[in-house]
């Protein structure tokens, strides 16, 4: 019988290629990230446009209402609680969603005094629009306010402003101060010209408060806070910086204005004694964006006597 050859057909053992896993790993990878590529370049899209609209659309209009209880112990401890709704930085330039919102949500409130801490208009607001914000709100005992650095650069606070303001049955505090006929005791209301262009003068503002006086002084800035002087401030309100407009996840506040970063908002101890607070502000400047850093508005319970507990500990602020 014949025997077939074997060569020609069958490959010696040795030509077969070796299994090479790194090799396959990466081919698979590649498959893999070929198929992956279309729908992961959709989903960067769809989540790129998402934080776009959430910036531009949504959260500048998305107003939180943040509640906090604040112990005076120069209100006494039997004093009635005032409630006082406190916003910055409104940037009133038209009446759209917002200022709806606001005006319902300070309203809903029922708040014994509105305190405005200045940055009221934005360029090319009108007078019209501002007063008719600023007529919606109601308090109990009064409404004040006082400039800010816009309200200078837009030139609103050398023409139409304090008109407006006036008209609107807000007390405009420039460098003055008000006594509020209140149960929860004698409470004077001061407030500075805006500090960021050099209009304020705290000796004027304070002149006439008494060491018996509950007093809370409004600025636009923070930075007043750093130098209260000998005077008797139990509260100092003021705004500016936004809360940063733009936060970054892990990052925080991209910008702030100068001299802020320590107070971008929330509740501060002075040295001497007093208690800053730092609203995160209502609208917005330089671009129509907020990104976790929704408007705010604060309604804050001022309770007499001294707090039941340890406050949580921040910053002391002020010179020594
Ligand atoms: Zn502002």
């Amino acid at each position: 019988m014949e025997t077939l050859p074997n060569e020609g057909w069958a490959p010696p053992i040795e030509s077969v290629p070796a299994l090479d896993p790194g090799r396959i790993l990466d081919v698979a990878l590649r498959i893999w990230a070929r198929r992956l590529r279309a729908p992961t370049i959709a989903l960067c899209a769809l989540s790129a446009c998402a934080l776009v609209v959430d910036a531009l659309l949504v959260e500048p209009d998305w107003i939180e209402v943040r509640r906090s209880i604040e112990y005076v112990p120069a209100l006494g401890p039997n004093a009635a609680d005032l409630t006082v709704v406190h916003l910055s930085d409104p940037h009133v330039a038209r009446i759209g969603k917002r200022e709806r919102s606001a005006v319902a949500l300070i309203n809903a409130a029922r708040p014994d005094l509105i305190l405005i801490s200045g940055d009221l208009t934005l360029r090319g607001a009108r007078a019209a629009d501002l007063e008719a914000f600023l007529s919606a709100l109601r308090s109990r005992y009064g409404n004040f306010a006082v400039f800010g650095n816009h309200d200078y650069w837009d030139r609103a606070a050398t023409t139409w402003g304090p008109e407006a303001v006036r008209l609107s049955g807000f007390t405009l505090l420039r460098n003055s101060s008000r006594r509020v006929l209140c149960p929860a005791g004698r409470i004077v209301v001061a407030g500075v010209d805006d500090p960021v262009t050099g209009h304020d003068s705290l000796r004027q503002a304070m002149r006439g408060v008494t060491r018996r006086d509950v007093c809370i002084l409004l600025s636009h800035s923070p930075e007043i806070a750093q130098d209260l002087g000998n005077w008797d401030i139990d509260i100092v309100l003021a705004g500016h910086t936004h809360g940063g407009q733009v936060r970054l996840p892990w990052i925080g506040a991209l910008y702030v204005p100068p001299g802020t970063r320590d107070t971008i908002e929330g509740w501060f101890d002075v040295r001497g004694g007093a208690r800053l607070h730092v609203s995160q502000g209502l609208g917005w400047s330089g671009f129509p964006v907020r990104f976790f850093c929704r408007p705010r508005l604060d309604v804050i319970t001022l309770r007499g006597g001294r707090p039941p507990d340890a406050r949580p500990s921040r910053s002391v602020i002020g010179q020594s």
